[in-house]
């Protein structure tokens, strides 16, 4: 076993390492801040000593400049996703309920044949909901949430890459449970490279590739030393809109491929419903009806672009004047503004690409 029985019995909860992790949690968990010393302490100087002490965690070998850009631009605090934020998806929400936020909250339930997955695909048209599912996961499965997106691997961080990727994996560690959510996934485990970095962007992705070949390994119980203990609470969860473009040995190791289409009627009626709750409108049931009608082939974020553009429709209609206009003056939202904005905001997917993916998804995926 990789875990002492007095962790298992424990409650499930953040590490002790999140904690200090989040500038505006205090007290209750020890914290390597002084009560006296922290009340009179900034909030930027609380953050900058908790950065001190998950740093100080982190095994040799381990650049600490890559850590601290880590913890500063590729941790997400804050802004939390909940299942209820996404629209339908259900399958999906399910499936990453059973993968990530069950085994993570009782991994005692989830051992041996209910060992769970080290990685999950999810991969479909975009504006989905993909991003938005890793954070309720993230967010449901008291997680701390790295967001990386591959490409910034290779191209805006080249050179630091590799550095960066071995701090990402080993923060993950020290900050158990994580999820480590890579965009883009295809540009770092594409089937062929181009491109003059080439090389730089092969050894990117080897590393990549080992450090998440050894955290299987540690999660199968294997090396049990130090951080490494941690390993079976840390989970890569990947998105793509090429999935296609992912190579056959890198496409394996994810185990389970989560479809995420573009959405159902019902799923647009519902999704339509919910962002027009806080606005005045005057949208009836069977308006709403029309709109699922009119908006086939829309992604969820066509959905909120097209909404976003309708809700200017009534500011528009009065120009200038809306300057010295009270609230209660500005009309409702109504079924006009939208058919108005369909002519400027149309689908971002095409026909063509979506028989792609179902044709990808059938072959390889599960779907969503
Ligand atoms: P992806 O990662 O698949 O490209 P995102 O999760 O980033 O897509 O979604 C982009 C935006 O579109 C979200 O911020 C949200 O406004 C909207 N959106 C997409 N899918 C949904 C959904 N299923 N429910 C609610 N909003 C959605």
């Amino acid at each position: 076993a990789f875990q002492t029985p007095d962790k298992l019995s424990r409650p499930r909860r953040k590490s002790d390492a999140q904690f200090e992790l989040s500038p505006s949690t205090n007290s209750t968990v020890q914290s390597p801040v002084v009560p006296q010393e922290e009340e009179i302490m900034s909030p930027a100087d609380k953050w900058k000593r908790q950065r001190e002490g998950i740093l100080k965690k982190l095994p040799p070998g381990v650049d600490p400049k890559a850590a601290k850009q880590i913890l500063n631009e590729v941790v997400v605090q804050g802004d939390e996703v909940h299942w209820s934020d996404i629209a339908g998806l259900e399958v999906a929400k399910s499936a990453l309920r059973e993968t990530v936020v069950y085994p993570f909250l009782r991994p005692d339930l989830f051992k041996g044949l209910r060992e769970p997955a080290r990685g999950m695909l999810l991969f479909g048209p975009p504006g989905t909901g993909k991003t938005m599912l890793a954070r309720a996961v993230a967010t449901e499965s008291k997680s701390t949430f790295f967001s990386i997106s591959a490409s910034s691997l290779t191209s805006k961080w080249l050179g630091e890459s590799e550095k960066l990727v071995r701090a990402l994996f080993a923060l993950a560690k020290v900050l158990a449970p994580s999820i480590i959510f890579v965009d883009e996934i295809d540009s770092l485990l594409t089937q062929r490279s181009g491109r003059g970095d080439h090389e730089s962007t092969l050894r990117i992705k080897t590393e990549f590739l080992i450090q998440w070949s050894d955290l299987q390994r540690a999660a199968a119980g294997r090396e049990v030393e130090g951080v490494d203990a941690n390993a079976s609470r840390v989970l890569v969860l990947a998105a793509t809109n090429l999935p296609w473009a992912i190579d056959e040995a890198a496409r394996r190791r994810f185990v389970r491929r989560q479809y995420i289409p573009l959405p159902e009627p019902e799923t647009r009626a519902m999704q339509i419903k919910t962002l027009l709750k806080q606005q005045k409108h005057t949208l009836t049931d069977a308006d709403i009806e029309t709109l699922v009608g009119l908006t086939d082939g829309f992604s969820g974020s066509d959905i909120t672009a097209l909404a976003k553009d309708a809700a200017m429709g009534p500011l528009r209609s009065v120009g200038d004047a809306l300057l010295h206009m009270s609230m209660d003056e500005i009309r409702p939202i109504e079924l006009s503004d939208f058919v108005a904005s369909l002519s400027t905001i149309r689908p971002s997917v095409s026909k063509s690409s979506i028989k792609k993916y179902e044709d990808w998804a059938k072959e390889f995926g599960e779907r969503g």
